[in-house]
């Protein structure tokens, strides 16, 4: 059985799959903790998983393991896209110090605005505007 037409909506899931820990963050939480400290925000817990599952799948499922590392790879595309300007915990388990490549200072109230108006914001636009490039120019 070929599983190849799963390795888009695989790679799509693991894309948002991180910031599904946004529910138990405002619903559960009552946002004691930032989000990225949760276990799906830590690169450490996914290559743990990876280990475990990427050659669990070779051997069991064979057909399975391109919408698994679809997945995984979307995954880590997520957290590396949230290191740049969040705190993603890089060293765990040696360290739970969130890293990220700039500090968006607190400029406003409403936290978003601090990220919306900040000059690295174009990037996720530069991010935007390709997929949805990619998407028009689809064949
Ligand atoms: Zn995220």
């Amino acid at each position: 059985m070929i599983t190849a037409h799963l390795v888009v909506p695989a790679a799509v899931l693991g894309g948002v799959f991180p910031d599904f820990d946004m529910f138990w963050f405002y619903f559960i939480d009552n946002r004691a903790i930032h989000h990225h400290r949760y276990w799906v925000h830590v690169p450490g817990f996914w290559l743990l998983l990876g280990a475990v599952l990427v050659p669990l799948i070779a051997w069991l499922g064979r057909q399975w393991l391109p919408a698994v590392l679809a997945f995984l790879a979307a995954v880590f595309a997520h957290i590396g896209l949230d290191s740049i300007a969040g705190g993603i915990m890089w060293l765990w388990p040696f360290s739970t110090q969130l890293h990220s490549l700039i500090e968006i200072p607190a400029r406003y109230d409403q936290w978003v605005l601090n990220f919306i108006l900040h000059p690295v914001f174009i990037l996720e636009l530069i991010i935007w505007a390709a997929a949805l490039t990619l998407w028009l120019r689809r064949v």
